[in-house]
């Protein structure tokens, strides 16, 4: 076993963030109940900005 990155796997605390049925991404606040991502469960909309690229190719 070595350290750093690899280690982050051996991490088994609560996840903050669970995968989105929506978008997939794995940005859906447990707490907030809602995507950071796309904003599954806050707005029937995709979240999008243009300031941000995450949501283009
Ligand atoms: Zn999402």
């Amino acid at each position: 076993m070595g350290s750093g990155t690899a280690t982050m796997g051996q991490r088994n605390k609560k996840e903050t963030h669970i995968r989105c049925r929506r978008c997939g991404r794995k940005s859906f606040n447990r707490k907030k109940g809602y995507c950071a991502a796309c904003g599954f469960g806050k707005s029937s909309r995709m979240r999008k900005y243009s300031w941000s690229r995450k949501h283009r190719k």
